[in-house]
């Protein structure tokens, strides 16, 4: 799970990293009290969404020449035109796709003097079963082509679980960052401190980018993302709090009440499998024959009636899909159970596009009997090759 930029920096203030002052604001009225109180004369307008290169970000709604969605502000009655411009309209960034995220909120932030702009985020390091660090001076710009460019300007550090991160550590990241005098210090404190907030609230992703070296001498962190695992909210009804609906695809909020593992896609053929694997498996075939999927979708094993007429439903509530395959494995479940449910469900929700269905395993038999007996359109399929098949064929031939 993401959260927003001035949710992040809220709970690493509260941990005792040092960011600056601000508010956020959902109203043109709500950005200009929260600039006063702030102790100017530089302001800084956040568009607030889930993604990152905002600052280089265009608005689809105002000209090409328009700035983009992190800006400066040295009046009151700038942060006003600022959140005027913003609030309500689409902004378009690296990250966004061509869609854009429209912008409802704002971080209304004091500014900063900036000396120097740094990189350092935090994830999980599967290679050494660790949490680690990764630091560069290069901050503020893409690090992905600092990676390719000059990856020698990249540190990465792992820590110990067991001894956290030691005065070494932190000297090491604070060498790698070329820090001095005040920020140096401010790199030993900060760098245990970011490691407690990561390891106790499960974060699986942190990114400070830019962390910054002020005019003043002092560390700040300037940007903040930060990615919770999702298997893990259970323990911080805080976290879960801070989910942004708006920000998330409404399929896969509606597939997760379902507890139904959904992500969706770009193409147009609509998937229901059991097991990753397989769904893996099936989007792949689909491919091979010429099609994309819509979806990836796992039912899991133990689905019943009301969970497949829920997947039905996400599926077929998608625009995009002009087909849908069904591709079932019964292994504890039995194959006439899922038959009926595909059943139900299908005169549950009505059948506007062609559906093929591949059932295999326990109770196949009467499976396909129930299938071919529904009266209904179905096209069943023997196997895998034939069910991607006969879904690519039947979506070509109906459009
Ligand atoms: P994004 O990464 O989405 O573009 P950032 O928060 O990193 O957004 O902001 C982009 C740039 O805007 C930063 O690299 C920095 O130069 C400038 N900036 C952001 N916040 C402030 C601030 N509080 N004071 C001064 N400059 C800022
Ligand atoms: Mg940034």
């Amino acid at each position: 799970m993401n959260i927003h930029e001035h949710q992040a920096k809220a709970l690493l203030r509260s941990f005792g990293a040092p960011v600056a002052e601000g508010f956020p604001a959902y109203t043109v009225d709500e950005a200009v009290g929260a600039a006063k109180k702030l102790p100017g004369p530089l302001y800084v307008v956040k568009s607030q969404i889930h993604a990152g290169g905002r600052g280089k970000g265009k608005f689809k709604e105002l000209p090409a020449d328009a700035e983009g969605g992190v800006r400066l502000a040295f009046s009151i009655d700038e942060v006003e035109k600022h959140a005027g411009e913003m609030l309500g309209n689409t902004l378009v960034t690296a990250q966004t796709g061509d869609d854009g995220k429209q912008v409802n909120r704002l971080y209304i932030e004091d500014g900063a003097d900036i000396s120097r702009e740094l990189y350092l985020s935090m994830l999980i390091d599967r290679s050494t079963s660790k949490v680690a660090f990764v630091v560069s001076t290069e901050g503020g710009m893409d690090i992905e082509q600092v990676a390719e460019e000059t990856p020698d300007k990249i540190l990465t550090l792992p820590i110990d679980p067991d001894a956290g991160v030691t005065k070494d550590d932190a000297g090491k990241l604070a060498d790698a960052l070329k820090l001095d005098g005040e920020a140096r210090g401010d790199m030993l404190k900060l760098a245990p401190v970011l490691y407690k907030a990561f390891t106790e609230k499960d974060m699986s992703l942190l990114e400070i980018n830019p962390l910054i070296v002020m005019e003043n001498g002092a560390l700040r962190v300037l940007d903040a993302k930060v990615s919770f695992d999702g298997n893990a909210l259970f323990r911080h009804p805080d976290i879960a709090e801070l989910r942004d609906k708006s920000e998330e695809d409404e399929k896969e909020i509606e597939a997760s009440k379902h507890d139904l593992a959904y992500v969706a896609l770009d193409g147009n053929i609509g998937c229901m499998v059991n097991g990753a694997g397989l769904a893996m498996a099936t989007m792949d075939i689909i491919k091979l024959y010429g099609a994309e999927p819509a979806n990836f979708l796992d039912v899991g094993g133990g689905a019943n009636k009301e969970k497949v007429t829920a997947a039905f439903k996400i599926i077929t509530a998608d625009p995009n899909v002009e087909g849908i395959l069904v591709n079932i494995f019964g292994g504890i479940m039995k194959c006439d159970v899922i038959a009926e449910g595909v059943i139900a469900a299908v005169k549950d929700v009505g059948l506007k596009v062609p559906l093929v269905v591949r059932l295999e395993g326990t109770n196949v038999e009467k499976g396909k009997k129930i299938i071919d007996e529904s009266g209904l359109n179905v096209i069943s399929a023997n196997d895998l090759d034939d069910a991607a098949q006969k879904i690519v064929k039947a979506v070509q031939e109906a459009s």
